[in-house]
């Protein structure tokens, strides 16, 4: 391991990932125990918002694990964890309406949801890439040259990370916003119950926020140790 003293800088990002997730898994588990009073389960509010929005080419399925809900653009297909799914709790319907949110967007071409899954490839290979080739290159620095060319395409490929998880804001926030809206318009949620699903999506909405921080910190971090070496 090659230890720097700008490796520092990862601390305040690693503290506020922390804090992010803390936050998701009190709200989760707070909220997950709570029944609405309509008693819907995650499926039902998930068919009930589609079939509302005239959408009839997306499937629903239950999927393992927790907090693994997702909707698959290629498969057409909400898929929502076993927490979610059967539960009638306010925490599985704001995240069933979440997920329907991200229906909504792709249906509507939603700019930012086109931006960021161009940049998945990008994302994928420059997250673990990205730091290896600067520290490669920073290694190997007698290879003048070369070792300055690597550090650069090290570098380039993280900037493709950060626009990743910069691009992910706006699409997760947007997700959000329209699942607040529908399950309040469509009755779903009754008064409070509201606030519940509210602090839910906002508690989810930290750990985008955390994860894009950490991301530019460690493209600084980068950048200081490539300088200084
Ligand atoms: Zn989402």
């Amino acid at each position: 391991m090659y230890y720097h003293w700008s490796y520092l800088l990862l601390v305040p990002g690693t503290i506020l990932m922390f804090w992010a997730q803390s936050q998701v898994r009190g709200a989760y588990q707070r909220y997950s125990k709570v029944s609405s009073s309509l008693g819907m389960t995650g499926a039902e509010v998930a068919r009930a918002i589609l079939q509302r929005m005239g959408i009839q080419d997306v499937a629903i399925e239950p999927v393992a694990g927790e907090l693994t809900d997702h909707y698959d653009p290629g498969a057409k297909t909400v898929r929502l964890s076993q927490g979610i799914y059967g539960s009638s709790s306010l925490a599985a319907a704001a995240v069933a309406a979440h997920e329907c949110g991200h229906v909504l967007q792709d249906k509507q071409g939603y700019t930012f949801m086109n931006i960021r899954a161009t940049l998945v490839p990008a994302a994928n290979i420059g997250s673990q890439l990205g730091p290896l080739l600067v520290l490669g290159g920073i290694i190997f620095s007698s290879l003048g040259a070369i070792s300055s060319l690597v550090i650069n395409i090290g570098i380039m490929l993280f900037v493709g990370v950060i626009a990743f998880h910069i691009v992910t804001l706006p699409v997760e926030f947007d997700a959000s916003r329209r699942a607040l809206k529908l399950i309040d318009e469509l009755g779903i949620l009754q008064g409070s119950e509201n606030k519940a699903a509210k602090s839910v999506l906002q508690a989810a909405a930290w750990t985008y926020v955390a994860t894009a921080f950490y991301a530019v910190l460690q493209l600084i971090q980068l950048l200081i140790m490539s300088r200084n070496r």
